[in-house]
C-alpha cells in the first residue's frame, strides 16, 4: 500500500524542526531512517499530517567522547556505530548489539535515536540504554530534559517524549577499565527483531564482582534492568554457580507476554538461558579471553 497523503517539511535546523512541530501540535511525526515510520504509514497505522524530515540537520548526528561518556547524536546511524573505533574500543557492548539489528540495509537508514523512540520492546538499543542507565537528552519548546531508561521508556512503544520534543543524543558511560560485555539474543531467524534479548557488563575485582550490570529486551512492555540478579553477582562473585544463580533470578524479574511469536513461559526460559550466557561471555572478556 502508498502511504495516506501528508505535508513534507526538511528543516535544516533543530529549531526550525521545533518550531514546526509546535505548529503541527499532535498531528506531525519527525522522519529519522524511516525504518519503522515508513512501514507504518504504508499500511496506514499512522496518518500523520506531516513529516518533520531530520535528516538535513548535520548537527543531530555524530560520535564523541566527553568525560568518560560516549555522546551520540540522535541521527548517528546505526551503521556508523556498527564501524565507528570509538564505539568499538571505548563501548564494545553497544557495537555488538547494533551488529544484531536487523539487516544491512535496514542499519544503514536507521538511526540511534529513532530506535529508541519508536521503543519497541524487542529493540536492542533500549536494552543497552538501560543497562547502563545512558542519559537521553531531548529538546522542546521549554528547553532540554534529560531522561534516565527508567522514565523515557513507558510502555510498548511508548516513550516520555511530548508530540513536540525531539531526541537530540544519547549519552552512555563508556565501558570501566577491566570489564567485559555480551549482548545475547535470540531471534527465528537472523536480522529478526529478537524474542529475548539480555545485555550484560561485568567488571572483576580479583574474585570479586566490583560491578554487574543486566538488562532484558523483550521480556516485558519496556527494556528491563535486572538489579537483584546484578546485586546477586556483586554480593558473591562471578563463579559459574553465581552466574547460574543470577540467571535464576533474572527469570523470576521479568514480565514476558505470550504473542504469536512465543509463549511468556518460553521467553522467561530465554531469559534464563541466555542470562548465563551472556555472563559467561561478560565474564571471560573481562579476564581478557576473546569469546
Ligand atoms: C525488516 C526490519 C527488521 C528490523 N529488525 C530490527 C531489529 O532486529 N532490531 C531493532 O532494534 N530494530 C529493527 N528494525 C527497526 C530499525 O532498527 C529502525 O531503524 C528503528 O526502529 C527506527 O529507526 P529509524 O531511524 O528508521 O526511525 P524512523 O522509522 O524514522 O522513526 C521511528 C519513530 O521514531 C520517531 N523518531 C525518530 N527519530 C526521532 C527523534 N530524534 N526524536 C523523536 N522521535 C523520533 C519517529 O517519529 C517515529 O515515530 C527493523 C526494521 C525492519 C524494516
Amino acid at each position: 500500500m502508498k502511504p495516506p497523503p501528508f505535508e513534507y517539511h526538511a528543516p535544516r535546523s533543530l529549531e526550525e524542526a521545533l518550531t514546526l512541530l509546535q505548529g503541527y501540535g499532535e498531528e506531525a511525526k519527525l522522519l529519522a531512517g524511516g525504518q519503522s515510520l515508513v512501514p507504518l504509514l504504508n499500511f496506514r497505522l499512522a496518518r500523520p499530517a506531516a513529516l518533520v524530515d531530520l535528516n538535513r540537520i548535520p548537527s543531530l548526528a555524530g560520535i564523541r567522547e566527553e568525560d568518560g561518556r560516549l555522546r551520540i547524536g540522535a541521527m548517528t546511524r546505526q551503521r556508523t556505530l556498527e564501524f565507528a573505533p570509538l564505539v568499538r574500543d571505548r563501548l564494545p557492548l553497544l557495537q555488538e548489539a547494533t551488529t544484531l539489528v536487523g539487516h544491512l540495509p535496514i542499519r544503514t537508514r536507521g538511526t540511534i535515536g529513532g530506535s529508541l523512540a519508536h521503543a519497541d520492546p524487542a529493540a536492542e538499543y533500549p536494552a543497552v540504554v538501560a543497562v547502563l542507565d545512558g542519559e537521553l537528552v531531548v529538546r522542546g519548546p521549554a528547553g532540554e530534559r534529560i531522561l534516565r531508561p527508567a522514565e523515557f521508556f513507558v510502555s510498548y512503544l511508548t516513550t516520555a517524549l511530548r508530540p513536540d520534543e525531539v531526541l537530540v543524543e544519547v549519552r552512555l558511560p563508556m565501558a570501566p577499565a577491566g570489564s567485559g560485555s555480551a549482548f545475547e539474543e535470540f531471534s527465528r531467524r537472523a536480522g529478526d527483531f529478537a524474542i529475548v534479548a539480555i545485555a550484560a557488563l561485568v567488571q572483576a575485582d580479583g574474585d570479586r564482582c566490583h560491578l554487574a550490570r543486566l538488562a532484558a529486551a523483550g521480556a516485558g512492555p519496556t527494556p528491563i534492568r535486572l538489579q537483584a540478579a546484578e546485586e546477586i553477582l556483586e554480593r558473591d562473585g562471578l563463579s559459574d554457580r553465581t552466574l547460574q544463580a543470577a540467571a535464576e533470578r533474572a527469570a523470576e524479574l521479568v514480565e514476558p507476554e505470550s504473542d504469536i511469536h512465543a509463549s511468556a513461559a518460553y521467553r522467561r526460559q530465554l531469559t534464563r538461558v541466555l542470562t548465563r550466557r551472556a555472563l559467561l561471555r561478560a565474564r571471560a572478556r573481562s579476564q581478557g579471553n576473546p569469546t
